[in-house]
């Protein structure tokens, strides 16, 4: 039998928790582009959809553990969270406390041991996989602490990726004009549009941040979902990212969803929470 592993200031949980079997989660795209979106035709059963009807995302009940060799590590335990459409919500807590585990399982890169999250009123952690696909593709941004572009592809490519792998070749090459329109936009707004054939090697790290947020954007999201975006960069450079963020919350509406560690910057969002024993600290 394994053993459960506690953080030492939490009370152990009386829960039994399942041990999943997944792998590391990993950001992949929308492959074939003609399947039906189905995630906006399943209705939600209707006891369901009352719980949920105000949340824009909504997270009910979370639970997550890992395994380490025999032991257990249990990291979220009955956690819920509520976000509202256009909110701009910072999340704090200790290195290890779960802030990156919970952005995978709203984002849908991994799936919550028990629990549920629902998007716009609908549940989307248990969508099948193309249709998680679609929904990270279509209607999610990402943004990491280590940007994960594409080494070989220039600023302007990476910020095209996501819309060259979700229209297909031919309806790329049809679009290509108005795609070159939406990352330039975009480009600009980050204030990268003297970079254009850069690689990321010959980024500095802002500029990396600022390429990897225009990606982010290309197929205009609802949602950011934000993992330390500033964590590898200066002081000055991660305000001058938070300030680009803020901007886009307030002019484009965009939900933006932030981790960080970083107390100065939390406090520049429009609320912050804490995780703390696995769950939304109260206070
Ligand atoms: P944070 O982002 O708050 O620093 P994480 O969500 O990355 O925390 O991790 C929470 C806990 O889960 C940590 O103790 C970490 O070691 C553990 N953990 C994260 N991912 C895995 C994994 N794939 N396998 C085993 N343990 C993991
Ligand atoms: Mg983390």
């Amino acid at each position: 039998m394994s053993k459960s592993l506690q953080p030492m200031s939490c009370p152990s949980s009386a829960e039994t928790q399942p041990v999943p079997a997944s792998a590391p989660p990993h950001y992949h795209f929308v492959t074939d582009p003609r399947q039906p979106e189905t995630f906006h035709e399943t209705p939600l059963p209707g006891a369901a959809q009352d719980l949920i009807a105000t949340g824009h995302l909504k997270a009910i009940g979370l639970y997550k553990s890992y395994r380490k060799g025999s032991a257990e590590v249990p990291v979220l335990r009955d956690l819920n969270i509520e976000i509202v459409r256009g909110e701009f919500l910072a999340i704090a807590g200790q290195s290890g406390s779960g802030k990156s585990t919970l952005l995978h399982l709203l984002g849908t890169l991994d799936a919550p041991d028990q629990g549920e999250i629902h998007f716009d009123g609908r549940r989307i952690d248990n969508l099948p996989a193309m249709d998680r696909d679609l929904l990270r593709n279509k209607r999610f941004g990402m943004i990491f602490q280590f940007y994960h572009l594409l080494p070989e592809l220039s600023t302007l490519e990476n910020v095209l990726a996501p819309l060259m792998i979700a229209d297909g070749v031919w309806s790329y090459m049809r679009n290509r004009k108005k795609h070159h329109g939406t990352a330039l936009s975009l480009l600009e707004t980050v204030g990268l549009t003297h970079r254009l054939k850069h690689k990321p090697c010959e980024l500095s790290g802002g500029e990396m941040q600022r390429a990897a947020i225009a990606r982010s954007l290309v197929a205009q999201p609802e949602l950011l979902l934000a993992d330390e975006p500033t964590g590898n960069l200066d002081q000055g450079t991660g305000q001058d990212i938070m300030k680009i963020l803020r901007t886009l919350n307030q002019l484009h509406r965009l939900t933006i969803v932030m981790v960080t560690h970083d107390q100065t910057l939390a406090q520049q969002a429009d609320r912050i929470v804490r995780l703390a024993c696995g769950g939304i600290e109260n206070k």
